[in-house]
């Protein structure tokens, strides 16, 4: 059976490893040139993620490639002096295990882990989709597929392709992210620097292998950037807005975004879809359930949402009406789980008043000061479903069982 991946970040990967493990051919067609190397933002990865990268037998790599981030240090805005945490801790707390990587490392990990038994389309993108797996690309000749699978992240082509707009199943959950690349100027290792102010928080952390650091910024607004994707002025003038007179150290990241070779600057917006199947057309990862980035634990939920498609179509022996709706069920409480706790993330990181500041700083301090079991009761207390990263269903499933 020949499957069509469309996109190579995180998920897509993963399934192209466990769909060729399990018999099918498949294909992946990527937007980039070529597996992105240089760094992008970190992401975590909790228990059953590293569960899955163990099984195909990358976990080593993942740990190599950490980006050892274990202290935090808070600056709630107007105190006068910063708040440290152990971060490890706090992790520790919400998971079993806990790993930030970045997320180009972690793709290049994944991509590399079957690259010789998958085929690779760089530089392309698909642009039709018919119901009888008809496939058109902007470059390749077009292709007909047994299956479609979108794993091209929030902003989905293959998405839009078969269920329509995005807007249609986007929720605007009141914040902006943006991330800016800059020197590591004061050599910050293992740390993660946070500024916290009413309904806004930049941090800085680097990366043990980059030369280079990254800032993430969060920041409220009642309605969404009015400008487009990709104007880029307009989107630095937001976050100067926004974080302008929040302290020094936030004024010479602030003057780095003229200077940065990468910016990155989005919306945050969950995704609402109850089903995201149609026909032999299904979405992994942001691409059919994003909470929300930054917020909520959504590469692991891609991870996982790829082993358990490419398990469920191998049990169905490739019947993708049993095997998509199984796979729906597998996933749809977790989906739900995690969007209840993205915008439960986005409250605590976004605090709306002074009081919420000095929470976050003094929660994170005292979570980090006490023994593991009163730290979790405590995590549990402060944001719902702390835990849900662990609660994701890991079912086994049989390989080698598609004829091709
Ligand atoms: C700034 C930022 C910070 C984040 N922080 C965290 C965090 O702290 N923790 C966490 O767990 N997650 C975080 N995330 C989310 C995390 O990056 C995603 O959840 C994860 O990468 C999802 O993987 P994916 O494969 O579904 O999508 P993606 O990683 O987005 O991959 C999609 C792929 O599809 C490709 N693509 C897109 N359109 C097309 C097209 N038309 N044709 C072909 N290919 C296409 C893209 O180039 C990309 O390679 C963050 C995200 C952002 C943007």
């Amino acid at each position: 059976m020949r499957v069509l991946v469309s996109g190579a970040g995180v998920a897509g990967p993963v399934l192209a490893y466990w769909l060729t493990r399990h018999g099918f051919a498949v294909t992946v067609v990527e937007r980039a040139p070529a597996v992105r190397r240089t760094g992008g933002h970190a992401v975590d990865l909790f228990r059953p993620a590293l569960r899955i990268s163990a099984q195909m037998g990358v976990r080593a790599q993942i740990e190599e490639r950490a980006t050892g981030t274990r202290r935090l240090t808070v600056y709630p805005e107007g105190a006068a002096r910063p708040v440290r945490a152990d971060l490890s801790k706090i992790f520790g707390a919400a998971s079993d295990g806990h790993l930030e990587v970045m997320r180009d490392d972690l793709s290049a990990i994944y991509h590399d882990a079957a690259c010789d038994d998958v085929e690779y389309l760089f530089d392309d993108t698909v642009t039709a989709v018919g119901s009888d797996g008809a496939v058109r690309f902007e470059r390749a000749a077009p292709r007909r597929f047994d299956l479609v699978i979108g794993a091209d992240g929030l902003h989905s082509r293959v998405r839009r392709l078969v269920f329509g707009e995005e807007s249609r199943f986007t929720a605007f959950i009141g914040a902006h992210l943006a991330v800016l690349t800059l020197p590591n100027r004061d050599g910050l290792d293992g740390e993660l620097r946070m500024h916290v102010g009413v309904g806004r928080t930049a941090g800085l952390y680097g990366a043990r292998h980059l030369g280079d650091a990254r800032v993430l910024f969060l920041f409220r607004s009642a309605t969404p950037f009015a400008g487009g994707r990709h104007d880029v002025t307009r989107q630095k003038e937001a976050v100067r807005r926004a974080f302008g007179a929040l302290h020094p150290e936030v004024d010479r990241w602030l003057e780095e975004l003229d200077r940065t070779p990468a910016f990155y600057f989005d919306a945050i917006t969950q995704l609402r879809m109850d089903r995201w199947s149609r026909g032999r057309v299904t979405l992994v990862g942001d691409a059919g359930y994003c909470p929300g980035p930054a917020v909520g634990g959504s590469t692991s939920l891609a991870v996982v949402g790829a082993y358990v498609l490419a398990g469920e179509l191998a049990r169905a022996g490739g019947d993708h009406e049993r095997a998509y709706p199984a796979y729906e069920r597998v996933m749809a409480e977790h989906v739900r789980a995690s969007r209840a706790g993205g915008l439960s993330a986005a409250r605590t990181l976004l605090p709306a008043s002074r009081l919420g500041v000095r929470g976050l700083a003094e929660g994170a301090r005292l979570i980090s000061a006490l023994p593991a079991r009163p730290g979790r009761a405590l995590l549990r207390l402060a944001a719902r479903n702390s835990r849900r990263h662990d609660a994701l269903p890991l079912p086994d499933y049989p390989s080698g069982v598609v004829r091709n």
